[in-house]
């Protein structure tokens, strides 16, 4: 445990930073803490960046090109070079929205992963890591002004939009019947339950070994 003096010296040698977007790199993955909930926003894709579809303001050739579902979070990053959490805005795509959905997500840890064959392939995906730790949690901060930075617009007015797709359906594999004529399944067991038996035999043994009595 640090005294009082050595926890304001660590206090005060934090780095200092602005919040910024965030999102995985190709095979590569991130580690958050979620502060709240995220917010939709519309937005469009031209001349190699994106920004925030603003309704009837918006040009109508923007509208032609498309308009993609996104998704921002402010969360605590883990940054394992500072041994701290760094607040930031996790950018969510539609994929990593429908996994995230029925979560309450504040305090939550999740890993959030980009997969795909290549870099113009990805697919943005998460896991929970850890159920929610809210006791030593700061409060949520401000995205909007980390947006509006980030898409170098003032207004932001679908903020707040439904994710399109609906959250993923998954249901339990169906034990049955093999359909007449299938042949047997080539697998064999990957061991016996003899074999199991033993298995656990020689662990308990070890256990008992390492806790100091030679009972089983
Ligand atoms: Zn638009």
């Amino acid at each position: 445990m640090p005294t009082r003096d050595e926890a304001d010296f660590v206090r005060a040698h934090l780095p200092v930073y602005t919040p910024r977007i965030i999102t995985p790199q190709w095979q590569s993955e991130l580690f958050v803490r979620f502060l709240d909930g995220y917010k939709g926003l519309l937005t469009h894709y031209s001349r190699e960046r994106p920004f925030s579809c603003q309704l009837g303001e918006c040009p109508d050739k923007y509208h032609k090109l498309g308009t993609t579902w996104k998704a921002y979070a402010p969360v605590l990053q883990w940054r394992h070079e500072d041994q701290a959490y760094w607040h930031m805005v996790l950018e969510i795509t539609g994929n990593l929205a429908q996994i995230l959905a029925g979560h309450r997500l504040r305090g939550e840890v999740w890993q959030i992963r980009r997969l795909g064959k290549n870099k113009r392939k990805t697919m943005v995906t998460g896991e929970q890591l850890e159920a929610p730790e809210e006791k030593h949690l700061p409060p949520p901060f401000d995205m909007i002004p980390v947006l509006k930075s980030a898409y170098s617009q003032a207004t932001l007015p679908t903020l707040g939009a439904e994710n399109p797709l609906p959250p993923k359906v998954t249901l339990p594999a169906f034990l049955g019947a093999p359909p007449p004529g299938m042949p047997a399944p080539q697998k064999e067991p990957v061991m016996t339950a003899a074999e199991i038996e033993d298995m656990r035999r020689v662990r308990a043994a070890a256990k008992a070994r390492l806790n100091g009595n030679g009972h089983v």
